[in-house]
């Protein structure tokens, strides 16, 4: 049975290779009826299945949080991401899912969606009463509490436990980060092939959280651009261990994991959307698919740091107090994460000496960010580095 083509979304191709998604009114709860009784979709859509969707209750939704893609709720059961500009590039998140079949802390996922080679739509399970970490973490930060932190810190490591786990999609889910260029791995024969394009060597870290670092302060002007500049020794200073770094293990790893993809929702907490960071592609030096776990530590920590200046700008939180909740939320975190790899013997996972310069790289692809889309943002970056280095330069060594 085919589903007729009315029911479906349209997909349009430019002469330049663009792909525009249109979704009409309607369109998601027939589909995801659709997927339940397995029909065919019209070609070239095909579906790649997690497993079986049940039939939803008719009705959709659209989600209206902040967002980068087009999200619907079916029938208060399922959710659909509609992605409205497709790409033919690889996407990380179907074979994640995939992957991560035996880990429950996020939306059971149902089904991918492609238009020829391009995905256009993830289907997973709608947790009811969700709110993201940009609300309830705000929330957390105005009040003081920290509970959460451990909580957060623990799903992280059950995250990259499971990561770590094999599974017939990543059979050979840990792998370790090939020697620097020229460095040889045993001390004798000749230095190893370079890096392949899913393994990256420190030398790409450090030249990657380099360029982060350029671009950061070449895009951020006036006030800020000058105290920036003035921090340059030291925010170099933070990133020198990337070069030093041994021959640590990589995983596959969220690559976005910030409190914005942390949902609360009437269960507990959830950790979604594993599209990756829009901000890095595998052309960025060292920006292959296995990374460091510390990669996403960091972003999780960051995140809080930002949470904090948010509640201190929107909620006008006092900045000692905030700085109080985020050094201990942020130890909790850290804390809880070390315990859940320990006590699954893993703790060779994480590489500590990296989590520094990852926040620093990642608080630079902050302030890019925010040159580049949402100039309203640069506050966040801004806040979190002079609570680092100190707010005026003549009161520092
Ligand atoms: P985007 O790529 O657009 O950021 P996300 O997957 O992060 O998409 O989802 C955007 C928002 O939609 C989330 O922050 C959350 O508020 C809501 N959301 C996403 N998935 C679910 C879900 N399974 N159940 C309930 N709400 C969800
Ligand atoms: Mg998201």
């Amino acid at each position: 049975m085919q589903v007729e083509a009315r029911h479906w979304p349209t997909l349009r191709e430019e002469p330049d290779g663009t792909l525009t998604l249109t979704v009409e009114e309607g369109v998601t709860g027939a589909v995801v009826r659709a997927l339940a009784e397995g029909v065919t979709p019209p070609l070239p859509f095909s579906v790649r299945a997690f497993r079986a969707l049940p039939a939803p209750p008719a009705g959709e939704r659209a989600i209206t949080v902040d967002q980068t893609n087009h999200s619907v709720i079916a029938g208060e059961s399922v959710v659909v991401k509609w992605f409205p500009r497709p790409s033919r590039a690889p996407q990380p998140a179907p074979d994640l899912l995939a992957h991560l079949s035996g880990f429950s802390r996020t939306a059971t996922p149902y089904a991918a969606i492609y238009w020829e080679d391009a995905l256009v739509a993830l289907v997973t399970a709608y947790l009811p009463e969700a709110r993201d970490g940009w609300e309830w973490c705000v929330d957390e930060a105005e009040a003081g509490r920290t509970g959460f932190a451990a909580e957060l810190g623990a799903l992280a490591a059950e995250l990259h436990l499971a990561m770590a786990s094999p599974s017939p999609v990543f059979p050979d889910p840990v792998r370790l980060a090939p020697p620097a260029p020229g460095e040889r791995p045993d001390g004798h024969g000749p230095a190893s092939a370079g890096p392949t394009s899913d393994e990256t060597a420190a030398g790409a870290w450090a030249e990657r959280a380099e360029e982060a670092l350029r671009d950061a302060l070449a895009l951020t002007d006036g006030d800020d651009g000058v105290w920036l500049a003035s921090r340059e020794p030291e925010l170099r200073r933070e990133l020198a261990p990337l070069a030093a770094a041994g021959r640590t293990p990589l995983i596959r790893i969220h690559g976005d994991l910030h409190v914005g993809q942390i949902l609360r929702w009437r269960d507990g907490y959830a950790v979604v959307d594993f599209d990756g960071n829009p901000t890095v592609s595998a052309a960025t030096p060292g920006g292959g698919a296995f990374q460091p776990a510390a990669r996403d530590l960091a972003q999780l920590t960051t995140s809080v740091e930002h949470v904090g200046q948010v509640a201190i700008l929107r909620r006008g939180s006092a900045p000692e107090r905030v700085a109080a909740w985020v050094a201990e939320a942020r130890d909790a975190i850290v804390d809880a994460y070390r315990t859940g790899l320990a006590e699954a013997g893993r703790s060779d996972l994480l590489d500590p000496s990296l989590v520094r310069p990852f926040e620093v790289e990642q608080e630079c692809r902050e302030l890019i960010y925010a040159a580049r889309h949402l100039p309203r943002w640069r506050y966040a970056p801004m806040g979190v580095l002079h609570s680092w280095y100190g707010a005026d330069p003549a009161f520092t060594k």
